[in-house]
């Protein structure tokens, strides 16, 4: 598929990366990324689980969600040879009976694939597949050079301390009873609002299992009596998610069983939406109950231009402080960042160079997902990167975009948001650099607007009535 000197040129660079002191899943991304631009194909790392015997693709590029959501791996007779440390080439998925969904490869335009094993030792602890678009019989070239890749991946997983004992298991783990639900070949979603949940996490590339897992709260002798099962699971973020958006009369029963899950399962972390918020979610996409409501103009000052000129002043010199001979490349990302970067920027005491970017809304339609509108101008490989954000809300934004960032190998990478709604956060993120950590309500003023309106003010202030 492609010649030596490519080839040798996109292993460098799987080495420089994996060679570098960032986290384990991104110098694993980095392999998947090389194998699948250096053969224009897509690309997914599958690795086994702790108990060594289901599979879960810990790292993917180019290849649709729904092919990923395709469900059971283990019983995938392809990937078990692989997995018994063979080389397998498969030249028509259509037409091999060792493909489980050749119906859903067919529509994610897969035509061949090889799979090569990750051997460490004399195991196989997981496999590199290559998803080509068109007929392809590989080549030895070919073959080799992913064999190296997955060596590649081998000694990322061995050399990381955290990961010798269990690799898997930390990184993606996918709990047993999610491989049997996911043997589903479609999702039937028991509501309509889980499924613009799926879309909106597809939106945000984020993978996810519908209803993984039944935790059993309460038995009665060996028989068990009360279970709680989590809409979804968020595999790279180890996080259940629950949805709460029936009558508020049940939240209350949902909680009691939410405290049980908690109490008996401390390990598992889930977090619950509540209809307000998912609203709210599904409103800043255009869907939902709330998507038309309007606001009602200016309800107080939260932060006056004082104020805000002070913390900004705090943080540019932290900033300079922290960045000092270093000269960071700050990457604001539009447009809510406006006046904060041109205030942070002038305050800072040490060069800088500044960059921008934009990413699109959801559009609502199947194949939805972020789209960057706007790239950066400037390399970010080995500079040290600060993404300048106006708000953290739900967290999905800026997970998207430092995944986004990762991939392209910045030396480091920080973000600096003026405004943090810890208590809204959806999944997991900490920005590095606060302004203000604010509680609920929509803000607009120094540069955020609600439908383009209110950028202009000089403070930072709430809005009345908006949902
Ligand atoms: P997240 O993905 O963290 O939910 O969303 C972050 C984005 O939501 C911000 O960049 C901003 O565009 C928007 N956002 C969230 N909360 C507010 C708010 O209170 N006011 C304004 N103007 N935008 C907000």
């Amino acid at each position: 598929m492609n010649n030596e000197r490519d080839y040798y040129k996109a292993t460098r660079r799987a080495v420089a990366a994996v060679n570098l002191p960032s986290p384990l899943k991104d110098r694993l991304d980095a392999i998947v990324r090389s194998v699948a631009r250096s053969m224009n194909s897509g690309a997914s790392l599958i690795l086994l689980d702790s108990s060594g015997s289901k599979a879960v693709h810990s790292s993917s590029r180019a290849l649709p969600q729904f092919y990923l959501h395709k469900g059971l791996l283990d019983v995938d007779k392809s990937l078990c040879e692989v997995l018994s440390g063979q080389t397998v080439t498969i030249s028509d998925v259509a037409n091999d009976s060792r493909i489980q969904h050749p119906e859903l490869a067919a529509k994610a335009g897969i035509v061949s694939i090889l799979g090569v094993p990750v051997m460490s030792g004399e195991r196989a602890v997981g496999s590199i597949r290559v998803y080509a678009r068109e007929r392809c019989e590989f080549s030895a070239q070919d073959i080799a050079f992913v064999t190296t890749m997955a060596n590649l991946a081998a000694i990322a997983l061995n050399s990381d301390p955290s990961c010798q004992k269990t690799a898997v298991k930390q990184k993606n783990p996918l709990p047993p009873e999610a491989s049997l639900l996911r043997r589903a070949r479609s999702v039937d979603f028991a509501h309509p609002s889980e499924e613009d949940f799926a879309r909106i996490l597809d939106f945000y590339n984020i993978e996810w299992v519908y209803e993984p897992r039944s935790f059993p709260l309460r038995w009665d002798g060996d028989s068990v009596t009360e279970m709680f099962t989590p809409d979804f699971y968020l595999p790279g973020l180890d996080l259940y998610i629950e949805l709460t958006t029936l009558r508020q009369s049940l939240v209350t029963h949902k909680n009691r069983k939410l405290r049980r899950l908690k109490e008996l399962y401390p390990e598992v972390k889930i977090t619950l939406l509540y209809k307000n918020d998912y609203d709210r979610l599904l409103a800043k996409y255009g869907c939902g109950p709330l998507a038309q409501t309007r606001a009602h103009g200016i309800s107080r000052v939260l932060y006056s231009a004082v104020q805000i000129d002070d913390r900004v002043r705090a943080l540019a010199g932290q900033i300079s402080k922290d960045y000092a001979n270093r000269r960071p490349l700050m990457v604001g990302v539009q447009r809510g960042f406006l006046c904060f970067m041109a205030d942070l920027i002038r305050q800072i005491t040490i060069p800088v160079d500044i960059d921008f970017m934009a990413i699109s809304y959801y559009t609502g339609g199947s194949d939805s997902a972020v789209r960057i509108t706007k790239d950066i101008d400037l390399s970010v490989v080995g500079r040290h990167v600060i993404m300048v954000e106006d708000i953290v809300d739900t967290g999905l934004t800026l997970t998207f975009l430092v995944d986004w960032l990762r991939e392209r190998n910045p030396r480091s990478l920080k973000v600096c948001a003026l405004l943090d709604k810890r208590k809204r956060r959806l999944v997991p993120f900490e920005a590095d650099y606060v302004g203000f950590t604010i509680d609920d309500g929509f803000v607009v003023g120094y540069g955020l607007d609600f439908d383009e309106k209110s950028r202009f003010l000089p403070d930072i202030c709430t809005i009345k009535n908006h949902n």
